[in-house]
């Protein structure tokens, strides 16, 4: 048999969201919303399909969109980006496989603070690359220079950076910025900064792009989602952003991973972005979101971190007096309580804890009022 049918692993949101509809679970584990989108985008799109082109585009995204993400991000963050700068992919997920393709090369280190999105560890393995893990510990889960430089070497060539951080909700603040900018300073390497999540701010607060920084800009591979922006993560529209050098070589490794992605939703993404004022709604409702669940989750006593971004939250088992492993009361709460949930250890490398579980909340009031019926239900079943 292929050795790799054991090594690779099905992503345990795929494993989670069959299992919900296996069982008729109210779906609380991969990350998608039932809410919050802004429908003129949907009608752009039809637009699009019936009027637009449906052939291939260019390889590198429309011209449109590509300079649409580019004046986005400058009107938001005072950027100078053009459209060399920016590569349209199919999703944030191609744009990470791109750009770890045209950057790690086999025996190469990339420093992955876990826990981490599942993607970046098989990618970085596949490219012949070694995933280092350096630990983020809960319940703060803060990154602290000194953690970084005691996992560099001389074969590191980039850290894979999230933030906002799917799964702890987490907006790093400037200080922990500021320690990783140092170490790729000090060390010469590339930050692979994946800020699909950057919108999805639930408090109100500004987002720093690492680029930002000071000298950073250079050195600084960013991944952005429009799926994630406009709350349409079926799309798979998604785009990275690097010096006009870097995107280049990045644009090959694209070109033999999708080549292009479907012409008339991104022609219907150009147009969104021009609208930034369809977002704060959304963000709005999932703030509303969050505070419901949270509220729910206390009552039934569970112990949730509650987050600032993303529509994540980390539940720990323990802490709620359930000393089941994360995938025993996933199986339990999907299989006998009716809801699905995402067990985390997935999200690390090397002897996970297995206390966490991860919910996604961008739900409407009745999916979450259904979901904390589950996981009552769950904790009353619990050993
Ligand atoms: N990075 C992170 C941190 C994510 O959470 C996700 C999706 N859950 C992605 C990348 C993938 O984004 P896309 O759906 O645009 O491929």
């Amino acid at each position: 048999m292929n050795p790799l049918y054991e090594t690779m692993q099905v992503s345990v949101f795929e494993r989670m969201s069959l299992a919900a509809a296996k069982h008729g679970a109210t779906n609380l584990g991969q990350g998608f919303p039932d809410f919050g989108w802004p429908d003129a985008i949907l009608e752009e799109a039809a637009r699009a399909v019936t009027q637009g082109s449906n052939q291939y585009p260019p390889s590198r995204g429309l011209p449109a969109l590509r300079e649409a993400v580019a004046a986005h991000y400058n009107a938001k963050h005072d950027l100078a980006l053009t459209a060399e700068h920016v590569v349209v992919t199919s999703g944030a997920t191609e744009a990470l496989a791109a750009m770890i393709f045209s950057l790690v090369e086999p025996g190469d280190e990339v420093i992955v603070f876990t826990p981490a999105f599942d993607a970046y560890e098989p990618m970085i393995r596949r490219a012949g690359g070694v995933p280092v893990e350096v630990r983020l510990e809960g319940p703060d889960f803060r990154i602290a220079r000194e953690a970084i430089e005691a996992k560099v070497t001389a074969r590191t060539r980039a850290v894979l950076f999230n933030n906002p951080h799917n799964p702890t909700g987490r907006l790093f603040d400037r200080d922990e910025l500021d320690a990783i900018a140092a170490v790729a300073e000090a060390r010469d390497l590339c930050v692979i900064s994946d800020e699909v999540w950057e919108e999805i701010l639930l408090d109100g607060q500004d987002f720093v792009p690492f680029s930002s920084l000071p000298g950073m800009a250079a050195r600084t591979f960013k991944c952005g989602s429009a799926g994630k922006i406009f709350s349409l993560t079926g799309w798979k529209v998604g785009w990275m952003i690097a010096p006009p050098g870097e995107a280049a070589v990045a644009a090959k490794a694209h070109q033999f991973l999708t080549f292009a992605t479907p012409p008339n939703l991104q022609a219907a993404v150009a147009k969104g972005l021009s609208h930034p004022e369809w977002l704060q709604p959304m963000r709005d409702g999932f703030a509303r979101a969050r505070d419901r669940i949270l509220a729910g989750l206390e009552a039934a006593g569970y112990a949730a971190i509650a987050p600032a971004a993303t529509y994540f939250m980390v539940v720990d088992l323990a802490a709620s007096g359930i000393a089941m492993d994360d995938e025993a009361f996933a199986r339990l709460a999907v299989e006998e309580a009716g809801v699905a949930v995402v067990p985390m250890s997935p999200f690390y490398f090397d002897d996970a804890p297995r206390n966490l579980v991860r919910l996604c909340f961008a739900k409407r009031d009745a999916t979450i009022d259904a979901g904390l019926d589950g996981l009552v239900r769950a904790k009353g079943l619990a050993r």
